[in-house]
């Protein structure tokens, strides 16, 4: 049996707002990531992924809940973490332009981590900066170059080089492509598959954009305020959406084939918005929204249910109650 090589266990950030009030940021959370495994945490903004992804990376400590990576518990702040530790897991941002530094060339930027995990590094990761610029489809002549005089596109290959610096076996993506032009989005995307075949990388991709998934993910899951509504597997995703939101989200993704309109959910486009994380609904967090909402999603909030193996939906409609 193959074991995950991250498992994040009823998690939890709450975020101090004012007296007595905190920023449910993440609600309790579950989820693993197998070797070479793409997991799409998917919603809207404020749903709470991105804290999902910084926590992870140890960014921000949890209020509660663990995180284990290959069975070690990892939950503490990033300075507390192993060298080693901190070169397995590495992020790249939605903006590089602010994640790059921009008095350094792009040769120093892909030497320093080079440097600092050499002796770590696992053996067929690149040695060099030059290596490193290769296996993003970057020419040498880029390693004089600093982060202004290249295009956006250019800075987030610059930007996964770096994170492949460390010879990570988990990379999170927070909306790598989404500060990019739709012209060279699909360019990186295809890099990054590239690049996880070559290095049997896991991703945690994080994104708004449900129908990248489709291509890209080999699980997706749903996040709304601060809870993961359904996970799936991508087919089953698809082919048999179960929670209202979800159905929402998917009756709003444009589509490409008839193929594809015909798996569309016979369901009202997403309306409204997502509440504020100070101050969520009683109940189901959704049910402000929900148009299939009963007199129990007002006074309970679901437990998650088991539909398959491979697919869970937290959703009162398929947990028996009424
Ligand atoms: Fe809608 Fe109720 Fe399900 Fe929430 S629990 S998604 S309100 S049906």
């Amino acid at each position: 049996m193959t074991l995950p090589i991250l498992t994040v266990k009823a998690l939890k950030k709450y975020f101090p707002y004012k007296k007595d009030l905190f920023v449910k940021a993440v609600d309790g959370v579950d989820f693993e990531i197998f070797p070479g495994e793409t997991l799409g945490l998917v919603g809207e903004s404020g749903s709470g992924k991105s804290t999902v992804a910084y926590t992870i990376v140890g960014m921000y400590a949890p209020t509660q809940g663990k995180i284990h990576y290959n069975g070690e518990d990892i939950s503490r702040l990033s300075k507390n973490r192993s060298h080693e530790m901190k070169g397995n897991i590495q992020i790249v941002f939605q903006d590089p332009g602010s994640s790059l530094n921009p008095q350094r060339s792009v040769g120093k930027t892909l030497s320093f981590p080079l440097h600092l995990h050499q002796r770590n590094r696992k053996s067929g990761f690149p040695t060099t900066a030059v290596e490193l610029l290769d296996s993003v489809g970057l020419p040498e002549e880029n390693l004089y170059r600093f982060p202004r005089m290249m295009s956006g596109g250019e800075r987030q290959l610059v930007a996964i080089a770096r994170a492949l610096a460390t010879g990570p076996n988990l990379m999170v993506l927070d909306e790598p492509t989404s500060a990019l032009d739709v012209s060279v989005q699909a360019k990186v995307i295809n890099r990054l598959l590239a690049l996880q075949k070559r290095f049997d990388l896991s991703y945690l991709f994080i994104t708004h954009d449900l129908s990248l998934m489709r291509n890209v993910a080999h699980r997706v899951a749903i996040m709304y305020l601060g809870k993961i509504c359904e996970i799936a597997t991508i087919k089953e995703f698809f082919e048999r959406p179960l929670h209202p939101y979800t159905k929402m989200l998917l009756s709003s993704i444009p589509v490409a084939t008839e193929e594809e309109e015909a798996l569309k959910p016979d369901t009202a486009p997403s309306s409204g918005e997502i509440p504020s994380p100070v101050n969520i609904p009683t109940g189901c967090g959704f049910h402000l929204r929900c148009p299939m909402k009963m007199d129990v999603c007002t006074r309970h909030d679901p437990e998650t249910t088991s539909i398959a193996p491979d697919h869970k939906v937290r959703c009162h409609l398929f947990s028996g109650a009424s």
